[in-house]
C-alpha cells in the first residue's frame, strides 16, 4: 500500500470516527437537522390554522378550498419526504442526540409527520436496505424484472408506500427478522405512532384527510419513491469485479445543499458512519478508486435523474444491465 493511500484510509477513518460533540448535540451540524423538522412541523400548524381560518386568506368557497388544500398537500409533502426520507435518514446512522431516551423520543416525533413509527423505518432503512443492498431480501428497492431492468417507476412510486411496506414489515416483525422481541417493539411503537399520527384526526377529520394524510402520501410517493428508485437503479451488488457499481452519485450543488448531501450515495453506502456534512469531502478523497471502477457518478440531483432514468439509468451502456451480462458470461466461462 503506498504513502497516498495510507494517508487517504487515515483520512476516511477519521471522517468515520469524528464526534465534535457540541452541548447535547452528537455533531454541531445536526443543529440542521433539528430546525428542518422543526419547521417542517410548524408548517403542517400553519397549513391547519389556515384551513380553520379560511377568511383569513379568502378560501371560503370549494374550489379556492380545494385548491388551497392541493397546493398545501404538495408543499408539506415535499418537506415531510426530505424530512423523513434524508433528514431522519441521517439519524437512523448516527444519533443526533448525546442522550438515548432524547434519540428515542426525538425519532418518535419526527417520523409520524411523515406517515412512519420512526422503529419502522429505522428497520427498514438499516436492517433491510443497507444490510442486504441489492440483495433478494432488500424490499425497499424496485422490483427487478427477468430482463434485469427495473419496474417501471411510477408504479414502484405507488406500491411502495403504504401498500408493500405494510405487507414487508408485516413479514419481518411476526418472522422476528432483525433482532429478538422485534414483534413485541413493533407494536409498542405503532401504539405510540398512532396516538401521535391521530392528533389531526381529534380536531378535524376532513383537514386530517386533506392535510396530513395526502401530503404524507405525496411525501412518500413522490418524495422519497423517485429518490430511492434511481439512487441504485441499474446497479449491481457490491463484489471485488464491481466494488463501486453498487449505487449512484449525485454530484448537483443544489440539490445536494437542500438535502443533506444525500446525492453522494455510493460514498454513502461504503462508508454509513461518515457524518453527512463530511460526505462531499469524501468524495473528493475517493475520486481516484471511483474513476477506476467506472463508478457512476452523475451531475445533476435526484428529480432530473428520475426524469432521465430511462436514458441514462437504464440504457445498456450505462450500467446494472450490461455488467449483469459480463457477470454471467463470466460465470458461464468459469
Ligand atoms: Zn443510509
Amino acid at each position: 500500500m503506498g504513502l497516498d493511500t495510507l494517508s487517504r484510509s487515515s483520512a476516511m477513518e477519521d471522517l468515520s470516527n469524528k464526534k465534535s460533540s457540541h452541548g447535547i448535540l452528537s455533531h454541531p451540524g445536526d443543529i440542521h437537522c433539528i430546525i428542518f423538522h422543526l419547521v417542517t412541523l410548524f408548517a403542517y400548524g400553519c397549513a391547519f390554522w389556515l384551513y380553520q381560518h379560511p377568511e383569513k386568506i379568502h378560501v371560503t368557497g370549494p374550489w379556492s378550498r380545494l385548491a388551497f388544500i392541493c397546493g398545501a398537500a404538495i408543499m408539506l409533502g415535499w418537506s415531510s419526504g426530505i424530512d423523513l426520507g434524508v433528514n431522519f435518514h441521517n439519524h437512523t446512522h448516527r444519533r443526533i442526540f448525546r442522550l438515548n431516551w432524547l434519540n428515542t423520543w426525538f425519532g418518535r416525533f419526527w417520523t409520524f409527520s411523515a406517515g412512519w413509527p420512526s422503529f419502522f423505518w429505522w428497520h427498514a432503512h438499516i436492517v433491510v436496505h443497507h444490510s442486504n443492498l441489492l440483495g433478494p431480501t432488500d424490499w425497499t428497492l424496485p422490483r427487478i424484472k427477468p430482463d434485469g431492468r427495473a419496474e417501471n417507476m411510477f408504479w414502484y412510486c405507488i406500491a411502495h408506500w403504504p401498500k408493500r411496506s405494510t405487507i414487508d414489515l408485516w413479514r419481518d416483525f411476526t418472522s422476528g427478522r432483525g433482532q429478538k422481541g422485534v414483534g413485541r417493539k413493533a407494536i409498542v411503537e405503532l401504539c405510540i405512532f398512532a396516538v401521535l399520527w391521530s392528533i389531526p384526526f381529534w380536531i378535524d377529520w376532513r383537514m386530517a384527510l386533506g392535510l396530513w394524510v395526502l401530503p404524507q402520501w405525496f411525501a412518500n410517493a413522490w418524495t422519497i419513491g423517485p429518490g430511492m428508485f434511481v439512487q441504485h437503479v441499474s446497479c449491481v451488488p457490491k463484489s471485488t469485479l464491481f466494488p463501486v457499481n453498487h449505487s449512484n452519485t449525485f454530484r448537483s450543488r443544489f440539490f445536494n445543499l437542500t438535502t443533506f448531501n444525500i446525492g453522494y450515495h455510493l460514498e454513502h453506502h461504503d462508508y454509513p458512519a461518515v457524518h453527512w456534512t463530511d460526505l462531499p469531502k469524501l468524495h473528493e478523497q475517493l475520486t481516484d478508486k471511483l474513476e477506476a471502477g467506472k463508478a457512476h457518478i452523475l451531475p445533476f440531483g435526484y428529480y432530473r435523474g428520475a426524469w432521465y432514468r430511462n436514458e441514462l439509468m437504464m440504457g445498456d451502456e450505462f450500467a446494472g444491465c450490461r455488467k449483469q451480462e459480463e457477470l454471467l458470461a463470466t460465470d458461464i466461462r468459469g
